[in-house]
């Protein structure tokens, strides 16, 4: 059974959802407002949050960007009513997960909150090691980068990103592997681009070389 956090305003679709993801084996827990949304969220105890961005008090971008604050990685699908590349990649900066536009299919919504709720079940049992390379040290039970002895703040994605690289330094990873061992094959491929880009602006623009037509190199 999956918990799953539905945080939306529209009756009909809490009432839908509720009813139709308990027949998937997803129990679903509602907020209408933001504000009892991230309450709830930092209670604990949710697998997957799915979050709209239309809400009567707050947008669903600011709820995320406190929940991440708060240091929650809880994975969140967002659900936004326009599919524009624009909300997509604030979604995704603010450390959404993974994103809906409205309307969207039943079964569609079910398969990714099985994928997201399942990601991170994976993430939290993968390798414990700490990672070295070069003037970097990774802790994957800390969740800590730290570079020439300061603490990197990376968002969730970021790190697995940055783990993923770091595992094999020297080595390239092919962009269709680092799809889907962090987004779990989900993503638009451009995504890896824009977290590429991130991760460079926090670690130095030659700490990850790009194989053109290939992947990326981590070569710290
Ligand atoms: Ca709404």
């Amino acid at each position: 059974m999956i918990r799953m956090l539905l945080v939306e305003d529209e009756d009909r679709l809490i009432a839908t959802l509720t009813k139709g993801l308990r027949t998937a084996d997803i129990d679903v827990a509602s907020a209408r407002t933001g504000r009892d949304g991230l309450r709830m969220a930092l209670e604990d105890g949710f697998d997957i949050m799915v979050l709209d961005i239309g809400l009567p008090d707050q947008e669903g971008f600011t709820v995320l960007r406190k929940l991440r604050a708060a240091g929650s990685d809880l994975p969140v699908i967002i659900l936004t009513a326009r599919s524009s590349a624009e909300d997509t990649v604030r979604g995704l900066e603010r450390g959404a997960d993974d994103y809906m536009p409205k309307p969207f299919s039943f079964d569609e919504l079910v398969a990714r909150i099985r994928l997201r709720a399942r990601v991170a079940d994976e993430v939290a049992a993968t390798d414990s090691r700490t990672l070295t390379v070069g003037r970097c040290e990774l802790d994957p039970v800390e969740r800590t980068l730290v570079c020439d002895g300061v603490e990197i703040p990376l968002s969730p994605r970021e790190f697995q990103l940055a783990q993923l690289l770091m595992s094999r330094p020297g080595e390239v990873i092919a962009r269709a592997e680092a799809l889907e061992e962090v987004w779990g094959g989900a993503a638009k491929d451009n995504v890896l681009d824009v977290y590429i880009r991130y991760l460079r602006a926090h670690l130095g623009p030659d700490a990850i070389e790009t194989v053109r037509g290939v992947g990326y190199r981590f070569v710290g």
